[in-house]
């Protein structure tokens, strides 16, 4: 799925985790920073590196387990979930052919053939069917997880994909469309992770109301971080003559 690279700049981005630990709150000390990793967003070509970071305090539970800030893209994957929340969304809500598609990423500076718009598409289908199982499902109960909240939303005034993601592991626990963002959407995303067993120790979010208060609902005590990453959650529009004052921005608004 390789797709010609017609970004004219790269925006550099490092993702942090929050400065403190998720469960104790002591200061997390960085241990390393991954290899680049080149993301294809709405918002331009970007050149990501993660900072891994772990908590010392020695009562912790979460003591010396390396933590990642959230991940723009799918885990072992090139686009960002924009990308891939956009296409799911012509592809199954508004039924619009692969070739249409094309053309609406073309609007974006992102040109790529058909076969890879379809899977793109088949990639969001699995992205909403995912549920973690086996090996990974049973590290998840024992160890416990640091769930990241993050919304995704194709269209201003529409449904929202939510991707529910271990800040340990990278992995996606769930990905379901909420038609509205409420308490009660959020708790039922919340419920199946907890169905499955799963130990959340601590929530990053961007902190939306509905989020804080289904995770005071369904986890009083477990603490909840703001996370200031969440710029794809921004509606992003075609590149055009505002596309350098919008990289500019978005430049600025990732160094603050
Ligand atoms: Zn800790």
């Amino acid at each position: 799925m390789k797709p010609r690279k017609v970004y004219s700049s790269v925006v550099k981005l490092a993702v942090h985790p929050s400065p403190t630990c998720p469960s104790c709150g002591s200061l997390l000390e960085r241990i390393y920073t991954t290899r680049r990793k080149h993301v294809i967003s709405l918002k331009g070509f970007l050149r990501v590196v993660y900072h891994v970071a772990v908590c010392k305090n020695e009562s912790c539970p979460l003591r010396e387990v390396p933590i990642k800030g959230p991940l723009v893209n799918l885990k072992h994957r090139q686009y960002g979930f924009d990308v891939i929340a956009r296409v799911g969304w012509l592809r199954f809500q508004k039924e619009q052919t692969l070739e249409q598609i094309r053309e609406y990423l073309r609007g974006y500076g992102i040109v790529v053939s058909k076969s890879v718009v379809r899977e793109l598409s088949n990639l969001y289908m699995i992205l909403i069917s995912t549920r973690p199982e086996g090996e990974e499902l049973a590290l998840m109960r024992k160890r416990g997880v640091v769930l990241a909240i993050d919304g995704v939303q194709p269209e201003k005034g529409n449904e929202t994909l939510y991707i529910l993601r271990d800040c340990i592991s990278g992995n996606t626990i769930l990905a379901r469309n909420l038609e509205v963002g409420d308490t009660e959407g959020i708790k039922s995303l919340i419920e199946e992770v907890l169905s499955l067993g799963i130990k959340v120790m601590g929530v990053v979010s961007d902190k939306q109301r509905s989020i804080v208060r289904a995770v005071k609902d369904l986890l009083p005590g477990v603490p909840h971080q703001y996370s200031q990453f969440h710029y794809l959650k921004n509606v992003a529009k075609p590149v055009s003559s505002e596309d350098q004052t919008l990289k500019k921005e978005l430049k600025k608004r990732l160094r603050g």
